[in-house]
């Protein structure tokens, strides 16, 4: 055996020394031989304190296989990281393509908000239209009488018979003498002709 290089042990059971010549010790503690004594022994240190310690209580360490050991914790912690730069670049796809379809959403809310304006002003112009030829009575009905002499033109037939009997226009408040029926398909270009 080479002396310069001191053994290692390490101790697989606690022991109490007996204080003179021992040396007390834990489990998981590292002694190193200072002198071979006997088979049975070997004086060692521990923390700055010196003496005996049974060969059975400890197991040797050998810097190879510590070495080795050391290098196959290496190896695996190795791999790990591969595995782990793996993963993250697999969470770095997933991402990217979250991203992507998060973006495409965007632009379809966008675009459906859109529409539903677009829709909207189509309808409140629609509206618009409705309330211009409807009857401003009952909102219903389509415009189809002119009252003589004020020339108004918002009521319906069903409306323009209880105007009739009340013979007085919902709009100027002007008296009734008459109400004509016209043809609805008619009836703008004859409220134009009335208007001019
Ligand atoms: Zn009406
Ligand atoms: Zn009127």
């Amino acid at each position: 055996m080479n002396k310069k290089v001191p053994r290692i042990f390490k101790a697989i059971y606690d022991y109490k020394g007996d204080g003179y010549s021992d040396l007390s010790f834990n489990e998981g503690d590292i002694l190193t031989q200072i002198s071979h004594e006997n088979d049975f022994w070997f004086f060692g240190s521990l923390n700055e304190k010196v003496g005996l310690v049974p060969f059975e209580l400890v197991v040797e360490l050998k810097p190879d296989l510590m070495i080795t050991k050391y290098q196959k914790q290496i190896k695996e912690i190795k791999a790990q990281l591969n595995t782990m730069t793996d993963l993250i670049q697999e969470c770095n796809k997933s991402i990217t393509v979250i991203t992507k379809e998060m973006n495409s959403t965007q632009i379809e809310i966008h675009n459906l908000q859109n529409e539903n304006k677009k829709l909207k002003e189509t309808d409140s112009l629609q509206l618009k239209k409705k309330l211009n030829s409807c009857c401003v009575i009952c909102l219903e009905n389509t415009r189809s009488q002119v009252i003589v002499p004020c020339g108004h033109s918002c009521l319906c037939e069903e409306c323009a018979k209880y105007f009739k009997r009340k013979r007085v226009c919902p709009i100027c408040r002007k008296k009734i003498t008459k109400i004509l029926t016209i043809n609805p398909y008619y009836y703008k270009d004859f409220f134009n002709r009335i208007k001019n």
